[in-house]
């Protein structure tokens, strides 16, 4: 069972608690952006097999969205940041890096 601590509350709690929200750090298309770019943003998500970016939101505690850097092999959480940042903070990727020598954040544009 999956169990985070919430950066909003600072419980500790599992995944029954949480509504999972799918793929964090999504880069948004609007009005202007090509059919493939909103097409994408829409309908591509990664699946990565290993360090993976979560939105979760703390449905039965303070409702908020929050952010968690796990490993999808491991089940290993490395963190958990507020959702309105724009990349994990660098103690998680610090984190993640000692754990998984050769990882690294994506690009973002
Ligand atoms: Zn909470």
């Amino acid at each position: 069972m999956l169990i985070f601590e919430c950066p909003y509350c600072g419980v500790l709690t599992d995944e029954t608690d949480l509504a999972a929200g799918g793929e964090a750090h999504l880069k948004r298309f609007g009005p202007g952006s090509s059919d493939d770019e909103f097409e994408s943003y829409l309908f591509n998500r990664e699946n990565p097999k290993g360090i993976h970016f979560e939105r979760w939101r703390h449905v039965n505690g303070c409702g908020k969205w929050f952010n968690v850097a796990r490993c999808t092999v491991s089940m290993e959480v490395f963190g958990t940041y507020p959702a309105q940042t724009l990349e994990p903070p660098a103690e998680i990727k610090d984190k993640i890096s000692e754990k998984k020598p050769g990882w690294k954040w994506k690009e973002f544009s």
